[in-house]
């Protein structure tokens, strides 16, 4: 589900976006939590960036990034409820697409580029997935890239993005369906990199290659976590709600994780 609304970064009351934009235009002043009367560190145009709504996911259901989600408890709530963040929490998100874009479109001759592939697991069950870039460079490299916008260059590849990429490299290798054009899509992969980038950097990471059976594992573990949500059975957090920066300064949902407790889990625990 997307977002429905938007907290104000001021009074940090709910706000629904038109309500944003317009308190922007004006540069009105609000009440924060200290009784001061200020407005947000943002003008309408920054606004309006990022609330505009990304298309292309209305298709995608259940897919690869939600269930490398390092949080599947986030993911699968991001997916089902109805849910605010405050306007800075969309910078990143910004940032990132704004960077794929300008990738995007730049490809040379021979590239498959971001279109969104469908792929049916042993099990029956679908997922969808939208990998940046497909390259076969020579007859002994074939590659899959992806980009990931960080503050950070970081050397060893997140356990999260090399389950992505090896979903990415399954959906290749054994056969998928492009959603839009209903081609079937196969190509050979060798090769998984990562290209990090920073404001003033990049790193070209590779990423380690799994055998077929631990990726779908993988994927069938965390299918079976959102099978049980589909029951009633709420994911376990796949962080500590309490202490963990990535749950204060992203989530959505902190306070009613909060609440519920639970011991965190990740499907990478299970898999090894
Ligand atoms: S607060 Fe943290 S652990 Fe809880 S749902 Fe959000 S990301 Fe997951």
């Amino acid at each position: 589900m997307p977002r429905t609304h938007l907290i104000c970064e001021v009074t940090h009351e709910a706000i629904q976006d038109q309500d944003c934009l317009a308190c922007a235009r004006g540069w009105e002043l609000k009440t924060d939590l200290l009784g001061v009367r200020r407005h947000c560190d943002l003008n309408y145009p920054m606004i309006q960036a990022l609330t505009a709504r990304s298309s292309g996911r209305e298709r995608a259901g259940i897919s690869i990034t939600m269930l490398t989600h390092e949080c599947l408890r986030q993911s699968w709530w991001q997916h089902t409820r109805p849910y605010g963040c405050r306007p800075k929490q969309l910078i990143a998100s910004l940032h990132g697409t704004a960077v794929h874009a300008m990738f995007e479109g730049h490809q040379e001759e021979g590239a498959l580029a971001e279109s969104r592939l469908r792929w049916v697991l042993p099990s029956g069950r679908i997922i969808t997935g939208q990998y940046d870039r497909h390259k076969t460079y020579n007859e002994d490299l074939h590659r899959i890239e992806d980009y990931k916008t960080k503050n950070k260059l970081f050397q060893k590849p997140p356990l999260s993005y090399v389950a992505q990429l090896n979903g990415y490299r399954y959906m290749f290798v054994h056969g998928a369906t492009d959603i839009e054009t209903g081609e079937q899509v196969q190509r050979p992969v060798n090769e998984l990199m990562l290209f990090c980038i920073t404001h003033t950097d990049a790193l070209a990471v590779p990423c380690p290659i799994w055998p077929d059976e631990r990726t779908l594992e993988y994927f069938e573990t965390a299918l079976d976590v959102f099978d049980l949500a589909r029951e009633g059975i709420d994911p376990p957090p796949g962080k500590d709600a309490g202490t963990d920066t990535f749950c204060a300064s992203f989530c959505p949902f902190q306070q009613e994780c909060l609440a519920m407790g639970g011991t965190r889990w990740h499907p990478s625990d299970d898999v090894c």
